[in-house]
């Protein structure tokens, strides 16, 4: 179980623009998870707990770029074809085994090793053979076709930095410097619930005045894109007994519970006093739309997160607080999620002083890329984020928007990873 400060989340009050948000997070939030070692081919999406650095060069020895002949430049004629006698032959993982000697050619594949004091490689379309020996044209440069050891890494780089998030390409030269296994974060144990005695799920019924539960399924997907170990603990009722049990009995076992729904302050919600039977929770009431308050806090020395009810507060609220959150507990150190200037494709009023998410889709037109607003703007549309991918993000400051003005647009995947 992780162990918060009691206070870690403490907020009183005001609305607090996002940057100063994510400033506290920072100060506040270190990692929880543990390390493990974690074979190469299972490392994929996990954090890394370690700098990676190299043992040796890559490549570890100057090689050829091509099929061909290698030898030694100062041997060419300068301006007319040169003969030389074929004197060995060096394939991939087979190297020459003695130097090189000046006046030879030697017939050399790619990947093999430059044959010692050899420079220069001619490729085997350009010349040719009669008997043992090679004909080579003149012109070409010296140091042709020839790639140096340690051209990609050198020994004792830092190749991939503790935090990182390993990809297909940090694996790749994780093993390109000789380590099969890699120190990694474990993933977070993350415990889901949604709540309302409203909320089904949608593979029961649904009586008269229910809903089917959109948030869980929302909120698991998220979480697994960050590379959560995902608990999927069904739906609570309003009833302040049953959330602080169940809470209660999660927080033993995982590292962050998220919960969705009862978090307004209205007399059906009870998340709030369900927490505070075995914890601590604050409420962080952020100048932004969407976007209700978001809670968060501790039961019982976990991370919790209260996400509004609301399907798609529920979603950029996640996206936009709890990744980095999440992401900080998990160990990793880029957080960075991306904006790129686009054209607006729609006219938008908008007050100063909040920091507003548009739900948008990227289309091309005859002036390149523009950003199409859906027509339906309500915290409840969740049409809208199927129709859109990603989110044209107006600043505090940005006032009214003009279609054709440049605007930020933030791609889901940027924030689901
Ligand atoms: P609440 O914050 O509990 O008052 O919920 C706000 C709105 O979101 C209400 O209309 C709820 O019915 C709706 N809502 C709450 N939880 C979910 C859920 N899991 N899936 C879909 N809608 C929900
Ligand atoms: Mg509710």
């Amino acid at each position: 179980m992780a162990q918060l400060k009691d206070d870690c989340f403490a907020f009183g009050g005001a609305l607090m623009p996002v940057d100063e948000a994510m400033a506290i997070l920072a100060d506040r939030v270190a990692p929880v998870a543990k390390h493990e070692s974690a074979p190469l081919a299972e490392a994929l999406g996990r954090i890394l707990a370690e700098d990676v650095s190299a043992p040796r060069d890559v490549p570890p020895h100057d090689n050829s770029a091509v099929d061909g002949y290698a030898v030694f430049f100062d041997d060419l004629n300068p301006d007319s074809e040169t003969h030389l006698p074929i004197g060995g032959r060096v394939a991939a993982g087979h190297p020459l085994g003695r130097d090189a000697k000046p006046g030879e050619a030697v017939r050399i594949f790619t990947g093999a090793p430059m044959p010692a004091g050899m420079d220069t490689v001619f490729m085997e379309e350009d010349c040719s053979v009669e008997g043992d020996s090679v004909i080579l044209p003149a012109g070409l440069k010296q140091g042709a076709n020839r790639r140096f050891r340690g051209e990609d890494v050198q020994t004792g780089d830092v190749v991939v930095a503790k935090g990182a998030r390993l990809r297909p390409q940090e694996l790749g030269l994780a093993a390109s410097v000789g380590r099969g296994a890699l120190s990694v974060f474990r993933p977070l144990r993350a415990a889901v619930f949604s709540t309302g005695d409203e909320v089904r799920d949608p593979t029961d019924d649904a009586p008269d005045g229910c809903i089917f539960d959109a948030n869980r399924y929302t909120v698991m997907g998220m979480l697994k894109d960050l590379g959560c170990r995902v608990t999927d603990l069904g739906i609570l009722s309003d009833d302040e007994d049953t959330m602080a049990a169940a809470l209660q009995a999660a927080a033993a076992e995982h590292d962050v519970l998220l919960t969705s729904g009862g978090v307004s302050a209205g007399e059906e919600d009870h998340v709030k006093a369900a927490v505070e039977r075995n914890g601590r929770i604050d409420f962080w009431r952020l100048s932004i739309k969407p976007g209700r308050p978001i809670a968060l806090g501790q039961v019982a020395g976990t991370a919790f997160v209260g996400l509004p009810g609301n399907p798609v507060a529920a979603m950029v609220t996640f996206m936009v607080l709890a990744r980095p959150l999440l992401l900080r507990l998990g160990g990793a150190t880029n957080l960075d999620a991306r904006r790129f200037p686009v054209r607006s494709g729609f006219d938008y009023k908008k007050k100063t002083g909040r920091r507003e998410w548009v739900r948008a889709r990227l289309e091309h037109d005859n002036s390149g890329l523009v950003a199409q607003k859906y027509p339906a703007g309500g915290s409840g549309i969740l049409t809208s984020m199927v129709f859109a991918d990603g989110l044209v993000e107006l600043p505090e400051e940005r006032g009214n928007v003009k279609a054709g003005e440049t605007v930020e647009f933030l791609p889901f995947n940027e924030v689901t990873r």
